[in-house]
């Protein structure tokens, strides 16, 4: 492991003195998708352009690859079950993995296919929301490219119980990470479209009001100025911890910026976990960091952390 003493302006209540930025593991392409697993003690996430799946152990501190030809998974994340919901370019879609089987979720909306689902959650009524933007669907690296059969980039509310897709987000060119505020209300998206684009598109966050299974009054939370928001997390106290070209860059509730934890390869994402919960796990081009903070995700309870 290597480790050494980061850069963390401004994060004296969220940063304990003395952390250490380490690299858990190296040799991706390009890292994406992180989930904390309690059942295994391990972090895993997607090398998309390798089209494998990798996972490190916090238990030995191995390094293994979960598996290969996936499909180009993406995004993912836990759901109440324990099961891994992720996403996957290739197929167009989300898809759940329970103990290495992969059945799909959802795959379509209104008769046609999907774009190329890229980050999701779940909503504390366990309804499954996912950002489905095209960049799986664009460049072979990280899919097959192909058609937006709906035309368009929306951010969808999946409910299991009735089998329901329903576009909850429309107004955001190209939504790519999402987090729900600590009590829900709130659900965080970014807008990545200025990514294809030598000039214009967006590279911000946006807030919307959660009113049931719709989305309201959305705003410009926060502008990303060192890169993307390709993936974040919210945190207990409703801080908004985001991956940016140079780190992780964190935004209170009200949209200050707290400070930077800076990261020597470009960040895509990231997630909370490790036996308490407080570890910071950064997926960052080709390697997976790690650091501790004082904080833990806002929809993990110290219990749940430690048990699948
Ligand atoms: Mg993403």
């Amino acid at each position: 492991m290597d480790a050494r003493s980061p850069e963390t302006s401004g994060l004296s209540g969220l940063i304990p003195t003395g952390a250490e930025l380490a690299v858990l593991g190296t040799g991706a392409t390009w890292s994406e998708g992180p989930v904390w697993i309690p059942a295994t003690q391990s972090v895993r996430w997607s090398d998309i352009p390798a089209d494998r799946i990798l996972e490190y152990s916090t238990i030995d501190g191995s390094l293994s690859v979960y598996a290969t030809d996936v499909e180009f998974t993406n995004g993912r994340t836990l759901d109440r079950d324990g099961s891994v919901i992720q996403c996957s370019h290739g197929r167009r879609r989300v898809e759940r993995d329970r103990g290495g089987a992969v059945t799909p979720i959802v795959d379509s909306y209104n008769g046609v296919r999907l774009n190329s689902p890229n980050d999701v959650v779940v909503a504390a009524d366990g309804s499954i929301w996912f950002s489905d933007p095209p960049y799986g669907i664009v460049v072979s690296i990280e899919g097959h490219p192909g058609e937006r059969e709906y035309g368009d980039n929306f951010v969808f509310r999946h409910d299991l119980e009735t089998g329901e897709t329903r576009p909850v987000i429309i107004d955001i060119e190209e939504p790519n990470g999402l987090a729900f505020s600590p009590d829900g209300s709130i659900l965080y998206v970014s807008d990545t479209s200025a990514a294809l684009r030598s000039v214009g598109g967006n590279h911000h966050i946006r807030a919307y009001d959660v009113d049931g299974t719709r989305c309201k009054n959305g705003r410009v939370f926060a502008v990303i100025e060192d890169g993307m928001s390709d993936g974040f997390r919210v945190d207990i106290e409703g801080n908004v911890w985001t991956s940016t070209a140079s780190g992780v860059t964190i935004y209170s509730p009200d949209g200050g910026r707290l400070g930077h934890i800076a990261v020597p390869e470009t960040v895509s994402n990231l997630c909370f976990g490790g036996p308490d919960g407080t570890t910071l796990f950064i997926t960052a081009t080709t390697s997976l960091y790690s650091i501790a903070t004082s904080t833990r995700d806002a929809t993990t309870t110290p219990a749940c952390a430690q048990e699948a």
